[in-house]
Protein backbone atom coordinates (compact mmCIF):
# COMPACT_ATOMS: atom_id res chain seq x y z
CA UNK A 1 0.00 0.00 0.00
CA UNK A 2 1.34 3.61 -0.96
CA UNK A 3 1.40 5.92 1.70
CA UNK A 4 1.20 9.91 2.50
CA UNK A 5 0.89 11.42 -0.81
CA UNK A 6 1.87 8.77 -3.12
CA UNK A 7 -2.06 7.91 -2.36
CA UNK A 8 -2.48 10.24 -4.30
CA UNK A 9 0.50 10.08 -7.14
CA UNK A 10 -0.69 6.65 -7.77
CA UNK A 11 -4.60 8.11 -8.36
CA UNK A 12 -3.20 10.73 -10.70
CA UNK A 13 -1.04 8.18 -12.61
CA UNK A 14 -3.49 5.94 -12.95
CA UNK A 15 -6.23 7.96 -14.32
CA UNK A 16 -3.56 9.22 -17.03
CA UNK A 17 -2.74 5.61 -18.03
CA UNK A 18 -6.59 5.41 -18.56
CA UNK A 19 -6.77 8.01 -20.44
CA UNK A 20 -4.04 6.71 -22.65
CA UNK A 21 -5.71 4.07 -23.12
CA UNK A 22 -8.86 5.69 -24.16
CA UNK A 23 -6.49 7.35 -26.85
CA UNK A 24 -5.73 3.67 -28.20
CA UNK A 25 -1.96 4.29 -27.44
CA UNK A 26 -1.55 1.52 -24.77
CA UNK A 27 -2.01 -1.98 -27.38
CA UNK A 28 -2.48 -5.79 -25.46
CA UNK A 29 -1.35 -4.60 -22.36
CA UNK A 30 1.95 -2.69 -23.59
CA UNK A 31 3.65 0.45 -21.97
CA UNK A 32 4.83 1.80 -18.81
CA UNK A 33 4.85 4.25 -16.78
CA UNK A 34 6.38 5.80 -13.42
CA UNK A 35 6.23 8.70 -11.12
CA UNK A 36 8.80 9.34 -8.42
CA UNK A 37 7.35 8.55 -4.61
CA UNK A 38 7.37 11.48 -2.21
CA UNK A 39 7.06 9.22 0.89
CA UNK A 40 10.18 6.60 0.02
CA UNK A 41 13.44 7.99 -0.73
CA UNK A 42 15.19 6.79 -4.21
CA UNK A 43 12.09 4.94 -5.28
CA UNK A 44 9.23 5.18 -7.68
CA UNK A 45 5.78 3.87 -8.48
CA UNK A 46 5.77 1.97 -11.61
CA UNK A 47 3.25 0.02 -13.23
CA UNK A 48 3.74 -3.39 -13.35
CA UNK A 49 4.07 -5.75 -16.45
CA UNK A 50 0.98 -7.26 -18.55
CA UNK A 51 -2.03 -4.87 -17.22
CA UNK A 52 -4.93 -4.31 -19.45
CA UNK A 53 -4.50 -0.84 -19.37
CA UNK A 54 -8.35 -0.40 -19.59
CA UNK A 55 -8.66 -1.60 -16.38
CA UNK A 56 -6.03 0.40 -14.40
CA UNK A 57 -5.77 0.65 -10.97
CA UNK A 58 -3.65 2.11 -8.09
CA UNK A 59 -3.30 -2.22 -7.07
CA UNK A 60 -1.41 -1.79 -10.31
CA UNK A 61 1.53 0.21 -9.41
CA UNK A 62 4.53 -1.46 -7.41
CA UNK A 63 7.40 0.85 -5.37
CA UNK A 64 10.75 0.27 -6.87
CA UNK A 65 14.14 1.39 -6.01
CA UNK A 66 16.81 3.03 -8.15
CA UNK A 67 18.07 -0.32 -9.27
CA UNK A 68 14.72 -1.92 -10.54
CA UNK A 69 14.45 -4.04 -7.57
CA UNK A 70 10.43 -4.51 -5.87
CA UNK A 71 10.05 -3.07 -2.40
CA UNK A 72 9.39 -5.88 -0.26
CA UNK A 73 5.86 -4.33 0.64
CA UNK A 74 5.15 -4.82 -3.14
CA UNK A 75 6.47 -8.01 -3.76
CA UNK A 76 3.44 -10.51 -4.48
CA UNK A 77 3.99 -14.07 -6.78
CA UNK A 78 3.68 -12.89 -10.29
CA UNK A 79 4.15 -9.57 -10.69
CA UNK A 80 6.75 -7.90 -11.97
CA UNK A 81 7.95 -4.51 -13.02
CA UNK A 82 8.03 -3.25 -16.86
CA UNK A 83 11.02 -4.83 -18.99
CA UNK A 84 11.76 -1.27 -19.74
CA UNK A 85 12.25 -0.53 -15.80
CA UNK A 86 16.04 0.42 -16.88
CA UNK A 87 14.79 3.13 -19.22
CA UNK A 88 12.87 4.98 -16.50
CA UNK A 89 15.33 4.73 -13.41
CA UNK A 90 17.81 5.89 -16.10
CA UNK A 91 16.15 8.98 -16.47
CA UNK A 92 15.57 9.75 -13.17
CA UNK A 93 18.93 9.54 -12.67
CA UNK A 94 19.68 11.57 -15.48
CA UNK A 95 18.04 14.43 -14.53
CA UNK A 96 16.88 14.91 -11.01
CA UNK A 97 14.55 17.33 -11.53
CA UNK A 98 11.79 15.17 -13.71
CA UNK A 99 9.20 13.03 -11.44
CA UNK A 100 7.28 11.41 -14.20
CA UNK A 101 8.24 9.09 -17.06
CA UNK A 102 5.42 8.22 -19.30
CA UNK A 103 5.06 6.18 -22.69
CA UNK A 104 2.70 5.20 -25.32
CA UNK A 105 2.52 2.86 -28.49
CA UNK A 106 0.35 4.97 -30.68
CA UNK A 107 0.15 3.82 -34.50
CA UNK A 108 2.06 7.12 -35.49
CA UNK A 109 5.11 7.04 -32.76
CA UNK A 110 5.82 3.27 -33.90
CA UNK A 111 5.41 3.42 -37.58
CA UNK A 112 6.94 7.02 -37.77
CA UNK A 113 10.06 6.23 -35.42
CA UNK A 114 9.72 2.60 -38.02
CA UNK A 115 9.89 4.55 -41.11
CA UNK A 116 12.45 7.43 -40.22
CA UNK A 117 14.47 5.65 -38.51
CA UNK A 118 17.67 6.06 -40.76
CA UNK A 119 17.02 9.97 -40.28
CA UNK A 120 18.02 9.01 -36.55
CA UNK A 121 15.72 11.90 -35.32
CA UNK A 122 12.04 14.18 -36.42
CA UNK A 123 12.35 17.72 -36.30
CA UNK A 124 9.24 19.61 -35.42
CA UNK A 125 8.79 23.18 -36.34
CA UNK A 126 6.57 26.07 -36.97
CA UNK A 127 3.53 24.69 -35.35
CA UNK A 128 1.48 26.47 -32.41
CA UNK A 129 1.50 23.46 -30.58
CA UNK A 130 5.29 23.19 -29.94
CA UNK A 131 4.16 25.18 -27.03
CA UNK A 132 2.98 22.24 -24.94
CA UNK A 133 6.36 21.23 -24.07
CA UNK A 134 7.83 22.71 -20.87
CA UNK A 135 9.99 26.25 -21.72
CA UNK A 136 8.79 26.64 -25.94
CA UNK A 137 7.13 29.87 -25.62
CA UNK A 138 6.90 30.33 -29.27
CA UNK A 139 6.10 27.97 -32.32
CA UNK A 140 9.03 29.50 -34.04
CA UNK A 141 11.55 26.79 -33.36
CA UNK A 142 12.81 23.51 -33.88
CA UNK A 143 12.20 20.91 -31.74
CA UNK A 144 14.18 17.50 -32.04
CA UNK A 145 13.11 14.08 -31.42
CA UNK A 146 15.59 11.71 -31.25
CA UNK A 147 14.92 7.91 -33.10
CA UNK A 148 17.12 5.22 -31.29
CA UNK A 149 17.23 1.48 -32.40
CA UNK A 150 15.01 -0.49 -30.36
CA UNK A 151 16.73 -3.59 -28.64
CA UNK A 152 15.31 -5.94 -25.54
CA UNK A 153 18.74 -5.02 -23.83
CA UNK A 154 18.02 -1.28 -22.07
CA UNK A 155 21.65 -0.62 -21.44
CA UNK A 156 21.78 -0.31 -25.68
CA UNK A 157 18.90 2.19 -25.69
CA UNK A 158 20.07 4.29 -23.45
CA UNK A 159 24.28 4.28 -24.78
CA UNK A 160 22.28 5.36 -27.99
CA UNK A 161 20.24 7.90 -26.37
CA UNK A 162 23.41 9.64 -24.64
CA UNK A 163 24.62 12.37 -27.15
CA UNK A 164 20.96 13.71 -26.76
CA UNK A 165 20.46 14.00 -22.87
CA UNK A 166 23.78 15.79 -23.12
CA UNK A 167 23.01 18.18 -25.57
CA UNK A 168 22.30 21.92 -24.78
CA UNK A 169 18.67 22.33 -25.99
CA UNK A 170 17.18 19.82 -23.27
CA UNK A 171 14.77 17.28 -25.14
CA UNK A 172 11.95 16.71 -24.13
CA UNK A 173 10.77 13.00 -25.47
CA UNK A 174 12.77 10.25 -27.94
CA UNK A 175 11.27 8.02 -30.54
CA UNK A 176 13.04 4.45 -30.28
CA UNK A 177 12.46 2.73 -33.53
CA UNK A 178 9.53 0.66 -34.44
CA UNK A 179 8.39 0.81 -31.15
CA UNK A 180 7.22 4.11 -29.12
CA UNK A 181 7.65 7.39 -27.36
CA UNK A 182 9.03 8.19 -24.27
CA UNK A 183 8.42 11.76 -22.56
CA UNK A 184 9.20 12.70 -19.44
CA UNK A 185 7.86 15.83 -17.01
CA UNK A 186 8.60 17.71 -13.63
CA UNK A 187 5.16 15.94 -12.84
CA UNK A 188 2.49 13.72 -14.03
CA UNK A 189 0.13 16.55 -15.92
CA UNK A 190 3.45 18.19 -17.80
CA UNK A 191 4.71 14.64 -18.62
CA UNK A 192 1.26 14.05 -19.85
CA UNK A 193 1.14 17.12 -21.70
CA UNK A 194 4.14 16.03 -23.24
CA UNK A 195 3.19 12.45 -24.70
CA UNK A 196 -0.01 14.38 -25.45
CA UNK A 197 2.05 17.30 -27.51
CA UNK A 198 4.24 14.84 -29.49
CA UNK A 199 1.69 12.68 -30.40
CA UNK A 200 -0.29 15.48 -31.77
CA UNK A 201 2.61 17.35 -33.26
CA UNK A 202 3.45 13.36 -35.04
CA UNK A 203 -0.22 13.81 -36.76
CA UNK A 204 0.42 16.96 -38.09
CA UNK A 205 4.06 15.66 -39.45
CA UNK A 206 2.42 12.82 -41.36
CA UNK A 207 -0.41 14.87 -42.54
CA UNK A 208 1.49 17.52 -44.10
CA UNK A 209 3.89 15.03 -45.26
CA UNK A 210 1.34 13.27 -47.28
CA UNK A 211 -0.21 16.08 -48.14
CA UNK A 212 3.00 17.58 -49.64
CA UNK A 213 3.09 14.57 -51.56
CA UNK A 214 -0.39 14.29 -52.87
CA UNK A 215 0.18 18.22 -54.10
ZN1 LIG B 1 7.45 0.01 -24.98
Amino acid sequence: MFTGNDKFLAAELSEAIRFFERKNWTPATSTNYSTRSTEVAGHFLISRSGVDKSRFGTEDLILINEKGEIHPGFQRPGVKSSAETGIHTELYRKFPEINCVLHSHSVLSTTLSFTQAKNKQIVLEGLEVLKGLEGNDTHEIQELVPIVPNSQHIPDIMRDLEPYLKATKPIHGFLIAGHGLYAWGKDIQSAKRHIETFEFLFECYHTMRRQLWEC
